[in-house]
């Protein structure tokens, strides 16, 4: 073969192997992208931390200017093009929906090819799919975060039960103990331990009550039966059972009604929890006056509870509706379980009611109820009838 011949095919052989290696090495970094998408997957990655990489990494494959990802969140990556030009433009979604755009620019007058849009189709889509994992995987460390919370509460509830119960029953059992063992015993004694042991009875029964009704609320259980209600008539009848109470300890006890409203509510629980906040008032006031006012503003109907009593510890006050909670202090021997709070949080936030507190200590405390009016008039204000008064 002639030598110029020799070297045609020398030079042809040279230009196909050159053509080749330049194949391959694309084909090599479009791989190599597709694996460190990957990789980004199996790490589970931070969203923020796989849209840079497909970023970063789409611009150099493809020797573009820039790149941009426009998210649905309204969040954004890469720089707005400066200069309008070519842009390759795919979607970033997964099964559930679109996540976001992706689009490559260049102002240089080049054109992406049929491949190059195949690749940043690819990618978007693995990169689709570790943003959905990430998103998932957060939302099980987060429910895992919120069951270990419940059962760290239902552990310390259950604690709290069983010692609550252990005090009343050991007294009832000292005592049953006593009266057995003396078969002698005066009347007169054996009269004021009886009474003891059916006093104590009674706690514990009103403790079991409460126990019970505050599991159903926590395990959002509890049947509340709506129904239209006047809440001047629960709240006089509250008023008007707690009265005696009152009276024993020379507090005085008033009602005053500025608007009658009709709500619709569960009348017996409301009730409860009047009972609550009025009975808390009167127990933590010894001097003065527990006042109880309803009136309406700002699409609210709004009962206070306020008294002139012990007032609580500004750094409690965030306490005081947890169960079992009870603000320790030297003239607070007061009878209680620390429930009824808890109760009555539960039973206003199922009727969609709120509960603030103010309080300044040795002066008195405030509890405010807002109750939200209906939209179509399921709550109505009305006049009072003046036979009703
Ligand atoms: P308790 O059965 O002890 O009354 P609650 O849950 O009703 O339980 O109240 C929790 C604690 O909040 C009470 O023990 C008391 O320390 C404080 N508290 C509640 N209401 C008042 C009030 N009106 N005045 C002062 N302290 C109060």
């Amino acid at each position: 073969m002639p030598s110029h011949q020799i070297d045609e095919r020398f030079a042809q052989a040279r230009h196909e192997i050159e053509q080749l290696t330049h194949e391959t090495l694309h084909l090599y970094r479009h791989v190599n992208l597709l694996y460190r998408i990957g990789e980004a997957i199996a790490d589970s990655a931070e969203p923020d931390e796989i849209c840079r990489l497909v970023l970063r990494e789409c611009v150099r494959i493809l020797r573009a200017r820039s790149g941009r990802i426009e998210m649905a969140d309204g969040r954004t990556f890469g720089p707005t093009p400066l200069a309008p030009g070519e842009a390759l433009r795919v979607p970033i979604e997964t099964r559930n929906g679109l996540l976001g755009t992706l689009t490559i620019h260049d102002d240089r007058g080049r054109f992406f090819t049929a491949a190059d849009e195949k690749l940043v189709r690819a990618v978007a889509r693995h990169a689709g799919v570790a943003i959905e994992n990430n998103r998932l995987v957060q939302g099980l460390i987060q429910k895992n975060e919120e069951l270990q919370t419940l059962d760290r509460m239902k552990d310390e509830f259950v604690r709290n039960v069983s010692h609550e119960l252990r005090t009343p029953l050991a007294s009832i059992k000292g005592f049953a103990a006593t009266i057995l063992q003396d078969a002698d015993m005066p009347a007169e004694t054996l009269r004021e331990f009886v009474g003891i042991i059916d006093d104590e009875s009674d706690r514990l029964v009103a403790l079991v009550n409460d126990i019970l009704d505050l599991s159903k609320i926590m395990a959002g259980r509890m049947r509340y039966v709506m129904q239209p209600s006047r809440l001047e008539t629960l709240l006089s009848e509250v008023v008007r059972l707690l009265r005696v109470l009152a009276a024993e300890k020379g507090v005085e006890l008033m009602l005053e009604v500025s608007d009658p409203v009709e709500l619709n509510l569960d009348p017996a629980r409301i009730a409860q929890v009047f009972k609550n906040l009025v009975g808390n008032a009167i127990k933590f006031t010894d001097v003065g006056t527990v006042r109880v006012r309803q009136w309406l503003a700002d699409g609210e109907a709004r009962v206070e509870v306020s008294d002139t009593g012990d007032g609580i510890p500004a750094g409690e006050l965030g306490q005081i509706f947890e169960s079992f909670y009870r603000v320790e202090g030297g003239s607070r021997a007061r009878e209680g379980t620390g429930l009824g709070l808890a109760l009555v949080r539960g039973i206003l936030e199922a009727h969609g009611a709120h509960l603030d507190v103010s309080s300044e200590e040795g002066r008195g405390s405030t509890f405010t109820v807002r109750f939200p009016l209906g939209e179509q008039g399921q709550a109505s204000h009305e006049p009072q009838d003046p036979d009703r008064r």
